[in-house]
This record gives C-alpha cells, sequence and structure tokens, in this order.
C-alpha cells in the first residue's frame, strides 16, 4: 500500500509499504478519507522538531472501517469514524481516569504519523490502510451530519483549543478569556472559537500575525496586535482565563502576565526548543494555575463533536479550500492555519 513518509527535514515522500494486518481480536483497520494538517505536522514537516525518520507521516483523520477483529462490538466494515491521534487501550488506570494521553499499555505518548513509538506500526492518516489496535475504546462514529473534512481535526487541534477554555468556563460562566496565539496557529484560533460558542462574554485574540488576527476579528474576537517580539510585555487588564497558543518565550511570558491573581493559564505547546523559562516569582505571589500538557483527545471529542453537530464550533471556519491527498507534499508547508485533504 501507499504511505506518506517523512525521511528528514522538507522531505516527505509516498513510498510502497506493507499494509498493516490485524493485530488483535480488539482491533480494526480502517482506510483514511480526510485528513487535517495538524499545528505540529508544520514544524515536523520542516524538521524544526528534529526526529528522526523514517515514519509514516500524518495524525489527524477521519476513515473508514475495511476490517474487524472478532471482539470488536461497536463498529462493522463500512462505517465511518473518527480516528483519535492517540493511541490508548480504554482500561489501564490512566485510560479510566481519562487521561488518554498517558495509556500505560502502549509506548510512551503513542500517537499516529508523529514517530513517537517506533517499535509499533500503526501507520500514518496518509497511509492507505491504519491500524487502530483498540477499536471500541478508540473510535468514534462519525455523524452523517458531519463532513470528513469536518471531522478529521476534532479529536486534534480543535479539542485542544477546545479543553484551554471549557473548564474554566463552565466554572466562571461569561468571563472574559485571553487567547495569545501563535504557532500552535489554528488550536489558538479553535480556542477563540470555542470560548465565543461557550459563552465568553469577551474574547480577547492577541497575536503578531495579521491573517490569524483577521480570522479572530471576523469570529467576532476582539483583537490585540502584538509586535513580533511581544515588546508589550502583558494586556491592560487581568484574566481569569488565559490561553498561551504561541509556544514563544515572548508569548507565554505575555499570557501569564496578563493572567489574573488565582487564574488560569493554559498553554498548549513546550515550545520548539524545549526549554523555556517562567516567571514563577510573579505567578507564585499572584498564585496563578498554570497548566500545560497534552489534550486527552478521545474524552474531549465527545465535547467537540457535539459541538459541531451544533453546529456552535465548525472545524472548517477557517480552512478556505479543501486539497486532495495528491497535493499533501506539496501543501505542507503552505503557512495558512489550517489545511484539509480529502481522498
Ligand atoms: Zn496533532
Ligand atoms: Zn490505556
Amino acid at each position: 500500500m501507499q504511505q506518506l513518509t517523512y525521511l528528514g527535514p522538507q522531505k516527505l515522500e509516498w513510498q510502497e509499504v506493507p499494509r498493516p494486518k490485524l493485530c488483535s481480536d480488539e482491533a480494526a483497520l480502517v482506510r483514511p478519507i480526510a485528513v487535517a494538517r495538524c499545528d505540529l505536522d508544520l514544524y515536523v514537516a520542516m524538521g524544526a522538531y528534529k526526529t528522526p525518520g523514517p515514519f509514516a507521516f500524518g495524525h489527524e483523520m477521519t476513515a473508514v472501517i475495511e476490517e474487524v477483529g472478532d471482539s470488536v462490538k461497536g463498529f462493522v466494515p463500512g462505517d465511518r469514524v473518527i480516528v483519535p491521534f492517540q493511541i490508548h487501550c480504554g482500561t489501564c488506570d490512566n485510560c479510566r481516569r481519562g487521561w488518554t494521553n498517558a495509556c500505560t499499555a502502549v509506548s510512551p505518548y503513542a500517537a499516529y504519523g508523529l514517530g513517537t513509538h517506533p517499535t509499533s506500526d500503526y501507520g500514518g492518516a496518509f497511509s492507505d490502510t491504519v491500524l487502530v489496535p483498540y477499536a471500541d475504546a478508540m473510535l468514534v462514529t462519525l455523524p452523517d451530519s458531519i463532513s470528513p473534512a469536518a471531522g478529521a481535526g476534532l479529536s486534534d487541534n480543535v479539542a485542544d483549543g477546545y479543553r484551554t477554555v471549557a473548564n474554566g468556563l463552565r466554572e466562571f460562566p461569561g468571563e472574559p478569556v485571553l487567547i495569545v496565539g501563535g504557532l500552535a496557529q489554528s488550536v489558538g484560533l479553535y480556542a477563540m472559537h470555542a470560548a465565543l460558542a461557550l459563552g465568553s462574554r469577551r474574547v480577547v485574540y492577541a497575536d503578531s500575525d495579521d491573517a490569524r488576527l483577521s480570522i479572530a476579528k471576523h469570529a467576532g474576537a476582539e483583537i490585540l496586535k502584538l509586535s513580533d517580539m511581544h515588546t508589550q510585555t502583558r494586556h491592560e487588564d487581568d484574566f481569569l482565563i488565559v490561553v498561551d497558543a504561541s509556544a514563544t518565550r515572548e508569548g507565554l511570558m505575555y499570557a501569564m502576565a496578563s493572567t489574573a491573581p488565582c487564574g488560569f493559564c493554559t498553554g498548549v505547546s513546550g515550545g520548539l526548543s524545549g526549554m523555556m523559562e517562567l516567571p514563577l516569582a510573579s505567578a507564585y505571589m499572584k498564585g496563578i494555575n498554570y497548566q500545560v500538557g497534552r489534550v486527552h483527545s478521545r474524552v474531549v471529542l465527545h465535547e467537540t463533536l457535539h459541538h459541531a453537530c451544533q453546529g456552535t464550533i465548525d472545524p472548517l471556519a477557517f480552512v478556505d479550500e479543501v486539497l486532495s491527498f495528491d497535493d499533501c507534499i506539496e501543501a505542507m508547508l503552505d503557512p495558512r492555519p489550517k489545511l484539509v485533504f480529502c481522498r
């Protein structure tokens, strides 16, 4: 079968590889039909993360079931499904707590298309066939009302943006939200959409990028242009709910400095370098809650899917064209904040 393979910085290639086999009675084989480019994919494809290739590329996907193991109860061949990018079993202690990003039944950080599981070959979202080792635990039916293109990102970047504001707005209904946009391009914009959908009375989207600011303005957010180096040190107001999607030191400092005493600041990235200083003394004095970590993809998917079905969050709100799988190598370094490909 054909598989889009990451070989090295700016080097993606279609390769002929063996089709995966059902690894157990709980597994399924699926054929991806739509793929969204995760924010991370752009930097992985550029080589910014120095992840050694080769590995199957792409991880936000919807698919059609091709085969299921004998003990799979929820799905049959032909079903359309959303495939969460994190591989997880659904039954270990961590999965039962809802921590699907930390399943102990698979290797740490096991996911499709990111080169994080060198010993297991699940495939990538641009492979002809992908192995889903725990079909009932992982897969979610794609409703008829949601297109494959719209469903592809619901378990990753849409969920990642959603969870940064959902808990805060549940606890403090209507509360203003500040989002510092940046390198996690679509996650910041989805956080902005989620904050509006969840009833925040004031959503401020701050960024140095005019294209993303224009998207946020069009969606109904109050926008604030930051200089490239964020020479502004903080927003003039304090916010109880703050999101740092910048993945830069300047953005993180701005976000934490703008977080109100006892407020909540969520970071959606560890940055490109992996090392960043934190303003701990002021965070300590204010008593802010800084959360950083990967989304629990499968758990949050229920909520993003609900909003997509209700029409309150549109995963394609800032996608201006749907591309073909054949375009993916050429398009992967396109600077637009979200790309979607259909087979
Ligand atoms: Zn991703
Ligand atoms: Zn597990």
